[in-house]
């Protein structure tokens, strides 16, 4: 054996155990199994075969002259060798379409110009030893290269500019890490041909494409940036990055985006968040309906699922099934629960046409107050209604538009007037009075709701400043509270810092915080209401029974009254089971030692139902609507 010889059988070696350990760990690794890693996965076995053939030549093609068994084995080899290696650069092709998400459902020639291409190289190795097209061996069996073998590295140079060719067409879809990568596998890969190529004795190629490999394996193929670590889904970031493949090479696809709309669910459990669960449990309902890789999760309970039909019928048909199945209960864990959820079906291109105005659409919550389950076509206007109304917040933010409603609230006991909540309204020209139920959402959403926040408080304490209301009876004035305001740092000394300017008493002030929140949440939202109680604010609990009460975190914070939410007194109406609810929780709230508002009351036999139950205030339009100021100020005065 000659030095070069035994150096191109440990590089050939060192190929195969590269190749065979990066073939166990893509394996235990458990990927995707998307088109581009059956593709890698075909190409590392391609170069495992590649070298052990290679090593098998190498051992036995010194003993050729003694032995006719390593005369056909290092034959044989060789002849497996170039028809397994013909497939590499067909193959690489492939892969690279694949990760830039280039298909061939539309580009018919470029499909069979490849196909053909592929055959006529394979054909040239497969039938070799008949014709020795490729190479042959002499009488003294030692190896020549035909014309065949620049036929075969001319074919690879085409399909490695094609590959070359759609890197730079979809090159903006692509993120650095995967250019990086398919490059970095070209260029080790090429190096290794130009030195093989150079001397046939030294053989480099297969250990440059092992390597070459082993990056993309490193590079592109581990997805842990794609995924959600929760779900096990791609993330957020992975669905930007294939859409806007799918843009690019002009893909048209069909998104359902699945919204979770029951309200965050608040866990009993201090150490889980249930809301993980419901996460989970739903991901893996949606993979059962499509391919795992075309599910995603774009954002807290927000799902999107990538369906490949230019037509919405089959996306419909998805959806429907959802819906039926957000019929049935869920099972989380050691409970069960009903869930709902919206979905909105969208071509791309079609109704939406850019990453961003999709991104838009995903991250829209569907209309307020409406039982439709699935919205596709003309369903999704009220996205231009959202656009619209965003444009009028920002609108009446800088110039005016806002205005501060109030609604008084009464003592039971005498039936005289004990406050109000400030409900503030937005005018606008082209839509008219816009309700805070619809704006408050999209206001929360898009950050705007801290300015009108702050705006209301201040209106509130021109009100006090302005009004002897005291003189008149009235305790304090509601001001309600956006739950993702109050979790920000420096909220506290940005309410004082308000009211402490204006000059007004704090104790007139009454926050009111809604009680839907994780219980993660609860420990800082206490935190905050206990500063604001120690500088002399109150506090309620806003809508108390439509979330999921967690009793124990109520009990614990210093709230002054909790208001009991309308729904709980209207069915309390209807139903015995509704009155007994309504019973249990006054009983319960008075064991917290907490004072309890009804709001909602619009019948004189309301508040007879109410009487003997003890609760200490009402609000509802019995008493009065919100009014504007001067309409709440001729109440105060008694007129
Ligand atoms: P909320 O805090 O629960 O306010 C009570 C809502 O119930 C008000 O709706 C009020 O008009 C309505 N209501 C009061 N009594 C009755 C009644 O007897 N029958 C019926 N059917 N409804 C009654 P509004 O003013 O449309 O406000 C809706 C929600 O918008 C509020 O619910 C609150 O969550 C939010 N909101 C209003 N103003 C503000 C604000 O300044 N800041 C924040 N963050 N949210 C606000
Ligand atoms: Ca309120
Ligand atoms: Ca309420």
């Amino acid at each position: 054996m000659n030095e070069f010889n035994s150096l191109s059988i440990s590089l050939t070696v060192a190929a195969l155990l590269v190749c065979l350990s990066n073939i166990v760990f893509t394996k235990v690794q458990g990927r995707m199994g998307k088109r581009q890693n059956r593709v890698f996965m075909l190409l590392l076995i391609i170069v495992a075969l590649n070298a052990a053939c290679n090593t098998v030549t190498a051992f036995y093609r010194p003993f050729r002259s003694y032995s006719i068994f390593a005369l056909y084995a290092a034959n044989v080899a060789r002849y497996l060798y170039f028809v397994f290696h013909t497939t590499l650069a067909p193959l690489f092709f492939f892969y690279v379409a694949s990760v830039c998400g280039v298909t061939f459902r539309t580009r018919f020639l470029r499909k069979y110009l490849m196909i053909i291409l592929f055959i006529i190289t394979e054909a040239i190795a497969v039938l070799n030893p008949l014709t020795g097209w490729l190479y042959y061996l002499d009488n003294n069996q030692d190896y020549h290269r035909s014309w065949g073998m620049i036929a075969i590295y001319v074919a690879s140079a085409i399909y490695l500019v094609m590959a070359l060719s759609y890197l730079t067409t979809t090159w903006k879809a692509l993120t650095v890490k995967r250019r990086t990568g398919i490059i970095m596998f070209a260029s080790i890969a090429i190096a290794g041909i130009i030195i093989q190529m150079a001397s046939t004795e030294l053989k480099v190629e297969l250990f440059a494409e092992a390597i070459g490999l082993t990056g993309i394996m490193i590079i592109i193929e581990n997805e842990d940036d794609r995924i959600d670590g929760n779900t096990g889904i791609y993330n957020r970031q992975a669905l930007i990055m294939d859409l806007n493949s799918y843009i690019i090479n002009k893909n048209p696809i069909c998104s359902l985006c699945v919204r979770i709309t029951t309200p965050d669910i608040i866990s009993h459990k201090a150490d889980m968040d249930i809301n993980e669960i419901v996460e989970r449990a739903v991901a893996d309902y949606l993979t059962q309906l499509v391919k795992r890789y075309h599910a995603y999760r774009v954002g807290p309970k927000n799902f999107v699922l990538i369906v490949f039909e230019d037509n919405t019928e089959k996306a419909l048909t998805i959806a429907s099934d959802i819906v039926k199945r957000f019929e049935k209960p869920w099972r989380l864990d050691d409970s069960v629960a009903l869930l709902s959820a919206a979905i909105q079906v969208t071509t791309i291109p079609g109704s939406v046409n850019t990453v961003k105005d999709a991104l838009y659409m995903f991250d829209s919550i569907p209309p307020f107050h409406s039982d439709k389950k699935i919205y596709s076509g003309r369903d999704l206007d009220y996205l231009v209604r959202k656009v619209a109304v965003e444009k009028a917040i920002t609108n009446a933010l800088s110039h005016g538009g806002f205005e501060v409603y109030y609604q008084p609230t009464y003592n039971i006991a005498d039936m005289k007037l004990h406050g109000a909540e400030a409900l503030v309204r937005l005018h606008n020209d082209e839509l008219g009075m816009v309700f805070p139920d619809e704006f408050i959402p999209i206001a929360e959403e898009n950050g705007l709701i801290d300015a009108i926040d702050d705006y209301v408080l201040l209106e509130v304490c021109k009100l006090i400043n302005e009004e002897e209301l005291s003189k008149y009876g009235v305790d304090c004035i509601n001001v309600n509270l956006s739950v993702s305001q109050c979790l920000k740092p420096g909220f506290v000394e940005h309410i004082k810092g308000i009211v402490e300017e204006a000059g007004v008493d704090k104790p007139f002030i009454n926050f009111e915080i809604t009680e839907s929140l994780s219980a993660f949440n609860y420990e800082i939202l206490n935190e905050v209401i206990t500063s604001l109680k120690k500088e002399g604010f109150k506090f309620s609990m806003d809508d108390y029974g439509t979330g999921y009460s967690n009793l124990r975190a109520l009990a614990n914070m210093d709230l002054d009254i909790i208001k009991i939410d309308k729904s709980i007194l209207w069915e309390a109406e209807k139903t015995d089971l509704g009155e007994i609810i309504l019973e249990n929780n006054i009983r319960m709230i008075h064991q917290m030692n907490k004072d309890i508002l009804i709001e909602g009351v619009e019948t004189e036999s309301q508040i007879e139902l109410l009487k003997p139950l003890g609760v200490n205030y009402l609000q509802g339009f019995y008493f009065s609507k919100p009014v504007p100021k001067d309409q709440f100020l001729k109440i105060v005065h008694g007129q």
